[in-house]
């Protein structure tokens, strides 16, 4: 039986293993070709952003994270998604999040605050070496709460710093990151160590019945899992629990069998 460092120990070895990282991630937009443009070849700055907005309640990632694509297609006739060019869109065009939520107005105001506060959303990224005060500027903007923020800052922080340790071929964020790296050649990233593996339902799930709960961990819980088994970059573990929650951790019968993290699963005896 092992001991509690040594389950902190297996956890992390699990999470950061690079071959279980490739097996859990099956991504569906690594073959989007249209995707991959508008997210890395750095015309479409706002795409991120607006991205992030959808990406809440009932809507699948892949909804959420393709939208923009309908919005730079539809709404803006190809041209590119810029904080210029989205800022004087009627809100009430924008297609509506989960449960006919209105996105539109926080889309459109946070383009002119972007242009207000910073001139460009390269400029927010790269307008500091923290990682930290860069999450801080993303929660500032309008319906960009922690979890979205965390998500931003983690991806953003992971391609200036993880890339060569990642297993996707590409980010939402990578041209903000070679902007950030062009702007400070000699810098590292810092504060990783505050970026907090973000409290999405998938995450909160997998993390509380790792840790024995009959509900999800709490975001103190979530914050103290990350900080025990990545403390460096807590939000570095992000993905494979996010993956092992959509492909194995189920709401309803959970196929512990399956999962990689079944020997250190505190539930999977109680649910398999
Ligand atoms: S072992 Fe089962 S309960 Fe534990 S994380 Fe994996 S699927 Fe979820």
């Amino acid at each position: 039986m092992e001991n509690k460092s040594q389950r902190w120990a297996t956890l992390r070895r699990i999470l950061t293993d690079k071959k279980i990282r490739r097996k859990l991630d099956q991504s569906p937009f690594e073959e989007w070709e249209e995707l991959r443009k508008l997210y890395t070849e750095g015309r479409d700055p706002m795409a991120p952003i607006i991205g992030a907005i959808y990406d809440e309640g009932q809507f699948r990632a892949e909804i959420a994270w393709s939208i923009p694509l309908i919005i730079k297609y539809t709404i803006l006739r190809g041209k590119p998604l810029t904080p210029q060019n989205v800022k004087s869109v009627d809100p009430r065009k924008f297609p509506p999040g989960p449960r006919g939520k209105n996105m539109g107005k926080a889309i459109v105001h946070n383009a002119r605050e972007i242009l207000d506060r910073w001139g460009s959303v390269e400029n927010l990224f790269t307008s500091s070496t923290s990682a930290f005060e860069i999450y801080e500027n993303l929660l500032s903007l309008e319906q960009i709460g922690k979890k979205k923020a965390l998500m931003l800052t983690k991806d953003f922080a992971i391609a200036v710093e993880y890339r060569k340790m990642r297993t996707e071929k590409w980010c939402w964020l990578d041209p903000f990151a070679d902007q950030w790296k062009r702007k400070y050649p000699k810098e590292k990233l810092r504060e990783l160590e505050k970026i907090s593996i973000p409290p999405d339902v998938h995450c909160i799930r997998v993390v509380g019945r790792i840790i024995g709960k009959e509900k999800e961990a709490t975001e103190k819980e979530l914050k103290e899992f990350g900080r025990r088994v990545y403390p460096e970059f807590p939000a570095w573990i992000d993905t494979p629990l996010w993956l092992i929650g959509r492909n194995y951790c189920h709401q309803e019968k959970p196929e512990c069998g399956k999962c990689y993290l079944k020997r250190v699963c505190n539930m999977a005896k109680n649910v398999s």
